[in-house]
């Protein structure tokens, strides 16, 4: 069977052609991209479990363009997106200019949460791949019990 076009499990999108080819979400790990509103957002989904985008996103940031100096702070992912920011690499490589070219005063993370128990969330955890693993095994333990 071919995987062209079959969706990757962690974002949804189509998978490259070539199939040793990772999904682009494999550079994009970090919280910051997936900071969508206010509040808390949902990111990846099992039929019980849930990895969810917490916490408040400010980065401040201050570059220069044609009009000049500009300040501004971001708060969404697509905010990072409009200043060039699309990868991990490309978020260190700004944190690496230093606090007075980009500072995070605030910053998100992921948890899981269960749908069914809300006494049950895991830690803060900083990588996508990491949290979606988490929800994957937490669901399949949760099948294994109801087999019992
Ligand atoms: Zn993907």
């Amino acid at each position: 069977m071919s995987n062209v076009h079959q969706p990757c499990e962690i974002c949804l999108c189509a998978l490259p052609d070539d199939p040793f080819e990772p999904c682009s979400c494999s550079q994009i790990q970090s919280p910051e991209f997936y900071k969508w509103g206010e509040g808390t957002n949902s990111v990846y989904n099992t039929t019980n479990f849930e990895v969810i985008c917490a916490g408040e996103m400010r980065i401040h940031v201050s570059y220069k363009n044609a009009s000049g100096l500009v300040e501004r702070t971001i708060r969404y992912a697509d905010e990072l997106e409009e200043i060039g920011i699309k990868t991990d690499k490309d978020l260190q490589a700004h944190h690496d200019k230093g606090e007075e070219h980009f500072y995070e005063a605030m910053n998100p993370w992921f948890e899981v949460w269960s749908k069914i128990d809300a006494d049950v969330f895991s830690d803060p955890i900083y990588e996508l791949d990491e949290a979606v693993a988490v929800a994957i095994q937490w669901q399949e333990e949760h099948d294994k019990k109801g087999q019992d």
